[in-house]
């Protein structure tokens, strides 16, 4: 078992205390460390691939929320509407419309965050402010789709003032375009690197990997 049993311990508590939900990112882990952490009581679980999703849910506990957190392509939608929790990386209405139309297949709502780019990077997937307003007016078009908050990525750098300034870009937005005043409204942002200060920045949901399950090694 390779989990890191301890520091979950101490992140969960502290998060607890700071009413933030805590996402574990088991992404390219084996199940047994999902399993291991599950037994622990973490609840939450996310993944950025449908194949390795749909295979890690068949083998897992039920109550388990999985949450999709990678990017999202529209000809993959069915294989994860029948159970997924949260989709977080929503970008486009093209990808809205497919998830509405796969969950009204599924006699279900599924819960959605729309992904805002904030970091300088061109390689971060995202909404710019104006396509965020398009979308917002479209949503009634999408009567299968609960559009829950935002989510956001800083850029990947050691300039910590350039990502408290990206994460309090992504509050802001949060705060201005409605969403945030919704009740139980989600802000997603914040991963092993950076969860302190998008906290900090207002974060009330955090996807941590690496911190809880060791690096990942990509073969
Ligand atoms: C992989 C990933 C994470 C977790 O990253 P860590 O640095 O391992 O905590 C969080 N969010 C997204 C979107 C990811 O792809």
């Amino acid at each position: 078992m390779s989990i890191h049993s301890d520091v979950f311990k101490t992140i969960s508590q502290e998060l607890k205390e700071k009413k933030v939900t805590l996402v574990a990112v088991s992404k390219t882990k084996p199940v047994e460390d999902i399993e291991a952490l599950y037994q622990l009581g973490q609840r939450d679980f996310g993944e950025n691939y449908v194949q390795e999703l749909v295979d890690k849910q068949a083998s897992l506990p039920t109550d388990i929320r999985w949450h999709f957190i990678g990017h999202l392509q529209s000809n993959k939608v069915k294989y994860i509407a029948p159970f997924v929790h949260l989709i977080h990386g929503v970008d486009s209405l093209k990808l809205l419309k497919e998830i509405d139309k796969q969950a009204a297949k599924n006699n279900r709502i599924i819960d959605c965050l729309l992904q805002i780019h904030i970091a300088t990077e061109e390689t971060k997937f995202g909404m710019d402010q104006q396509e965020l307003t398009a979308a917002m007016e479209q949503l009634e078009h999408f009567p299968n789709v609960r559009v829950c908050g935002l989510m956001g990525m800083a850029s990947f750098t050691d300039d910590q003032e350039k990502v408290r300034a990206e994460f309090k870009s992504l509050y802001d937005i949060f705060n201005t375009s409605g969403i945030g005043h919704l009740p139980s409204a989600i802000l997603s942002m914040g991963m092993s690197g950076d969860y302190k200060i998008a906290i900090e920045e207002g974060s009330n949901m955090v996807r941590i990997g690496s911190l809880l399950f060791g690096a990942r090694i990509y073969s």
